[in-house]
C-alpha cells in the first residue's frame, strides 16, 4: 500500500501530505468514501462542521480497524460559532460527533474579518490546545493581515493555513509569507473543483507525456511545492487513482508548463469579503 509522507509544523507535531477531503459529501454517504480512502491509504481526513458530515467520518473511523494515532482528523470551526465561548461548545459538539477523545487539527474556516470575532476565537483554539484537546491548531483562508493581527494579540502561531490552492490560483504571495513565519500550507480545491482546471491543455500535455492522468500530475504538483493536499472524490477509481502519486516527478519543464495555467483568478469566496454565517 502506499506509504505518505509526512510533514512537520511548527509545534513539532507531523501531519500526512496527502488527505482526504469530504466536502459537499452527503452525511449518508460520507462513512463509505471515507472508509473506501482509508482501505486505498489515506490516513488524514478534512472535515468541517459546516460539512454536516462530521458522524459520517465518526461512523468510518469506528468502523476502521486502523489504531487511532495512525489516523489524522481535522475538522473546522464553523462560521456561525466564532467567539469563546461558542468555540469552546462547539468543539465539543463535533468531538462528540467525531466519537474521539483528542483531535489531531481544528481549523478556523474563515477569518470573517467584519465579525472581528476571530482574536477570540484563536484565545479558546489555544485553551483547547493547552487543555491537550487538540494537537495542532491552525486556520484557513486567512490572509497575512489576519495573522499580523493573532501575532500581536495572541501566544501561538497557526500551524497551517488551509487555502484555496492549484495551478490557476497559486497563491504565491502568500505562500512567501507562510514560509517567512513558519505555516505550513495546506492546498484546498487543489484540483481545482470540478471547473475545468483537469481539461486546460498545459495540464493534458503534461498528463499525456508522463502517463498519468490530469488529477495526478496537479497533485503531484503540489506534493513537490511541499503543501499538504486534499482532494476530494466519492468515486472509489478516482479516490484510488488520487494517491497513486508517490512514483514518479515532475521535471522542471513539467512545471514550466503548469505554471502557464495560472490565471490569478479565485473559484471560491475572497477571505477579505467573505461574510457568510
Ligand atoms: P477538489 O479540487 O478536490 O475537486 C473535487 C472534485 O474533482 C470532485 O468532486 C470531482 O468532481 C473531481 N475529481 C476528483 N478526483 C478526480 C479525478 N481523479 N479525475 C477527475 N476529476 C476528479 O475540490 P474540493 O472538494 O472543493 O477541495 C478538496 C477538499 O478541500 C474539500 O473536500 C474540503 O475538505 C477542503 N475544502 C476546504 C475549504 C475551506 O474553506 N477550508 C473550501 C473548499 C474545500
Amino acid at each position: 500500500m502506499t506509504s505518505i509522507p509526512n510533514l512537520t509544523m511548527n509545534d513539532g507535531h507531523t501531519i500526512p501530505q496527502l488527505g482526504f477531503g469530504v466536502f459537499q459529501i452527503p452525511q449518508d454517504e460520507t462513512q463509505v468514501a471515507v472508509t473506501t480512502a482509508l482501505e486505498a491509504g489515506y490516513r488524514l481526513i478534512d472535515t468541517a462542521q459546516g460539512y454536516r458530515n462530521e458522524e459520517g467520518v465518526g461512523a468510518a473511523i469506528a468502523a476502521s480497524d486502523i489504531p487511532r494515532d495512525e489516523l489524522y482528523i481535522t475538522t473546522k470551526l464553523t462560521n456561525s460559532e466564532q467567539g469563546y465561548d461558542k468555540t469552546l461548545a462547539a468543539f465539543d459538539a463535533s468531538m462528540a460527533k467525531l466519537g474521539i477523545d483528542v483531535l489531531d487539527l481544528f481549523l478556523v474556516h474563515w477569518p470573517l474579518p467584519m465579525f472581528d470575532q476571530y482574536v477570540d476565537t484563536w484565545r479558546a483554539f489555544e485553551k483547547l490546545q493547552a487543555d491537550g484537546r487538540i494537537r495542532s491548531i491552525g486556520v484557513s483562508n486567512f490572509e497575512p493581515e489576519h495573522f499580523e493581527r493573532l501575532a500581536a494579540e495572541t501566544g501561538v502561531v497557526p500551524a497551517i493555513n488551509q487555502v484555496e490552492l492549484h495551478p490557476q490560483f497559486p497563491q504565491t504571495e502568500l505562500r512567501a509569507y507562510h514560509e517567512a513565519h513558519g505555516i505550513l500550507t495546506e492546498s484546498w480545491g487543489p484540483i481545482g473543483q470540478g471547473k475545468g482546471l483537469l481539461e486546460h491543455e498545459q495540464i493534458q500535455a503534461v498528463a499525456k507525456a508522463k502517463g498519468r492522468t490530469p488529477a495526478q500530475v496537479v497533485l503531484r504538483w503540489h506534493l513537490q511545492q511541499g503543501f499538504v493536499v486534499i482532494p476530494k472524490s466519492v468515486n472509489p477509481e478516482r479516490i484510488r487513482e488520487n494517491i497513486e502519486i508517490f512514483d514518479f516527478e515532475l521535471d522542471g519543464d513539467d512545471l514550466a508548463a503548469i505554471a502557464k495555467v495560472d490565471s490569478g483568478e479565485r473559484l471560491g469566496p475572497d477571505p477579505k469579503t467573505f461574510a457568510m454565517r
